[in-house]
């Protein structure tokens, strides 16, 4: 116990792991004030039909850091999880939003666009998550009907009742749910059908190798199959080839978002 303890000590002077620490904790500064100092901007990926027009777009959050430039999502999604700045940060992405919703409320051609939002299971877990969304819809002056949120599996069954009830109060406005990255979590088909869900998105890992591996070709068509049974939207992630599209447009999936259709970046390239 002694011995292990001393190394333990040992570890926690490592000069590397010091290091670690003290940059984690110079990033967390440093997202802090790009959040008061609103650096914090949304790039939007296309979502089209079969027919390859425009449903809508998936808001994806980057950081354009006055040094680092356009910092992506995983470089500090993950700190702002561990240290609670997801709140304000998924504060600002879903006002962002909305914002750009009422912009395309007020222009026939993009009225009818919906928009995707990604939510951290920090957010969700706040018992204020729905008044929350309530006040930005009413700031912005969106239509919730055109809001979709993005949900995990993991985020959705950490308290199923709870999760349920969120869902409805919001539906009861409009807004619309989507499973995110389906197929990675802890797919239990049991409470899918409780979940009041609008969507099922196909993992990228998936559709990747959709082509060739036949596992990941029957597990998308699984979950398109699935997808239909339960009355849901299914929208096929990372689409980047032609033959991608055509497999899965073959195998019913009607919704595609991917390169091959458009990259992220700003509204005004949409
Ligand atoms: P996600 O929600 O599954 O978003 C899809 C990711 O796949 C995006 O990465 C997108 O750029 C990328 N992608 C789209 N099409 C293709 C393709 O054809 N090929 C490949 N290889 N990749 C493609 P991004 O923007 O780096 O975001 C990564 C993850 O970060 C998102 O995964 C989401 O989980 C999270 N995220 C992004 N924005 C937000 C946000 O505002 N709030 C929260 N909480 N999480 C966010
Ligand atoms: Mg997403
Ligand atoms: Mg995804
Ligand atoms: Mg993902």
């Amino acid at each position: 116990q002694a011995k292990a303890q001393g190394r333990n000590m040992l570890c926690f002077f490592d000069p590397a792991m010091q290091a670690a620490a003290s940059a984690r904790s110079a990033l967390e500064g440093d997202i802090r004030l790009g959040l008061a100092r609103a650096e914090f901007l949304l790039h939007y990926q296309p979502v089209v039909d079969a027919t390859g027009q425009l449903l809508g777009a998936e808001a994806l959050v980057r950081w354009n850091h006055p040094q680092r430039g356009m910092v992506p999502p995983a470089e500090f999604i993950p700190l702002a999880e561990q240290t609670g700045l997801i709140l304000p940060l998924g504060r600002q992405v879903l006002a962002m939003a909305c914002h750009q919703l009422a912009l395309w409320a007020a222009d026939p051609a993009r009225a009818s666009w919906t928009l995707s939002v990604n939510v951290s299971a920090q957010e969700f877990r706040q018992s204020e998550f729905v008044q929350d969304v309530l006040a930005v819809l009413r700031d912005s002056g969106a239509d919730a009907r055109r809001l979709k949120l993005e949900l995990t599996e993991s985020l959705l069954l950490h308290d199923v009742e709870d999760s349920i009830l969120k869902m409805q109060a919001l539906r009861t406005l409009g807004v619309g749910f989507a499973l995110d990255d389906f197929g990675t979590g802890y797919s239990s088909l049991s409470y899918l059908k409780r979940l009041p869900l609008d969507q099922l998105k196909i993992d990228q890992s998936f559709v990747r190798d959709v082509l060739t591996d036949p596992n990941d070709a029957a597990i998308a068509c699984t979950i398109i199959t699935l997808a239909h049974s339960l009355a849901l939207d299914v929208v096929a992630e990372g689409v980047e080839t032609e033959g991608q599209r055509a497999f899965l447009l073959r195998n019913g999936c009607q919704r595609f978002q991917g390169y091959l259709f458009g990259r992220p970046g700003p509204a005004a390239l949409l």
